[in-house]
């Protein structure tokens, strides 16, 4: 890998190598753009197959977090860390706690959270090095477990498509086939069936199926009959790269409004969704609750501001459908589009020279 060249491309900031022998860290933080704030973006820790594939994750995941923050009209840049390990056996006190003197050494460039494979006790021994770090303990003034959050924000901005598609927000008697059950797509199917939805629902989870069975009435199929269920929305909330050369031919839904990142296999499955006339709504935006949760950590954390920003999903992913339509673009890309139009249209704005107190 030219590791400058792609640094290049993607106009990346910086990445640093973080590397200490007594606890084993073996990390990289990437920042990839800062121009509306501090980088923020969750600590991965996974056993990577090779080190190059360790600081590609890092990277992508720093520039998707770029895009998020942005569209979300969040004031922050995007990072991400990825610790080398398994994190089942190579955790300790002392390796979180370099990365920590790590992250406290960027200065406020960068900000961690939980991500795969670390928690809140990883994030609380971060904490004991530096204040860079959010998703601590409740005690500490934290915001707690994002999902609940996330699952608004995606029912919201599911709201918000089905407002494009149908000219009513209103879910009742929609048919919505969630896939994953998980801690955001439990909350989410909640949230249609007391909008009075009716739900097609899939896991490989017997006991959330059973769950969704008897409390929420779900309708339960097999996790690849998900895709031929007759629907108006489907919803994935459990893998990425899930609407693909297979799935896309077999859905009958109108919309695709989730919780999973990623749920494009390529982008062109986007261009297809879009010449297929199936609204898709772009999954960092109607999943960025999570993100607008923790970010209001760094204001003092307040439950009813954290809701009003999640609300705005609606409003934001409305945005997303009217540059699409009037500049005759798949949703995908006028998501970017925004994203990439806010951090250009503020680069400007923040280049103008105020003196900082020392
Ligand atoms: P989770 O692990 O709690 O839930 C995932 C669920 O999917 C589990 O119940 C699992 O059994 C199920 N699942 C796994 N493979 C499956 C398959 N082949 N078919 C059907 N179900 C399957 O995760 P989560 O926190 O609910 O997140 C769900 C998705 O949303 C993930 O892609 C995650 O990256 C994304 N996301 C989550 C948040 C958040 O705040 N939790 C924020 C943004 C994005």
């Amino acid at each position: 890998m030219e590791l400058f060249s792609y640094l290049e491309k993607y106009d990346y900031e910086q990445v640093v190598f973080c590397q200490d022998e007594e606890s084993g860290l073996k990390a990289i933080i990437a920042i990839h753009d800062t121009t509306l704030g501090p980088a923020l973006g969750g600590c991965r820790m996974w056993t990577y197959a090779s080190e190059e594939d360790a600081v590609l994750d890092a990277l992508r995941l720093a520039r998707g977090m770029t895009y998020k923050a942005a569209a979300s009209g969040l004031n922050l840049g995007g990072g991400k860390t990825v610790v080398i390990g398994d994190p089942k056996t190579h955790k300790s006190e002392s390796l979180f706690r370099a990365l920590g003197r790590y992250i406290q050494s960027l200065n406020g460039r960068y900000i961690t959270a939980e991500d795969v494979g670390t928690n809140v006790h990883d994030m609380d021994t971060i904490h004991m090095e530096t204040n860079y770090v959010t998703g601590i303990s409740k005690a500490y003034g934290s915001s707690g477990n994002p999902s609940p959050m996330t699952a608004l924000g995606v029912f919201r901005g599911m709201q918000a498509t089905a407002k494009t598609i149908f000219g009513t927000d209103d879910l009742a008697g929609k048919t919505v086939a969630i896939q994953g059950l998980g801690s955001v797509g439990y909350g989410l199917a909640e949230h249609l069936k007391n909008a009075g939805a009716t739900l097609v629902v899939t896991d490989i989870n017997e006991e959330a199926l059973k769950r969704a069975q008897t409390q929420l009435n779900a309708k339960v199929v097999g996790p690849t009959e998900i895709f031929d269920e007759e629907c108006d929305v489907f919803a994935p909330c459990a893998l990425g790269a899930v609407i693909n050369d297979d799935t896309i031919e077999r859905l009958t839904c109108q919309m695709i409004a989730g919780s999973a990142n990623n749920q494009l296999a390529e982008s062109r499955h986007g261009d297809i969704l879009h010449e297929k006339g199936i609204l898709y709504a772009p999954d960092y935006v109607i999943n960025a609750g999570g993100l607008m949760n923790v970010a209001d950590e760094l204001e003092g954390y307040n439950p009813e501001r954290a809701q009003k920003k999640v609300d705005s999903i609606y409003q934001i992913m409305q945005e997303v459908y009217r540059v699409s339509s009037e500049q005759k673009i798949p949703s995908y890309q006028a998501a970017d589009h925004m994203a990439e139009a806010r951090i250009e249209s503020l680069r400007k704005v923040r280049s103008t020279y105020i003196k900082h107190a020392k």
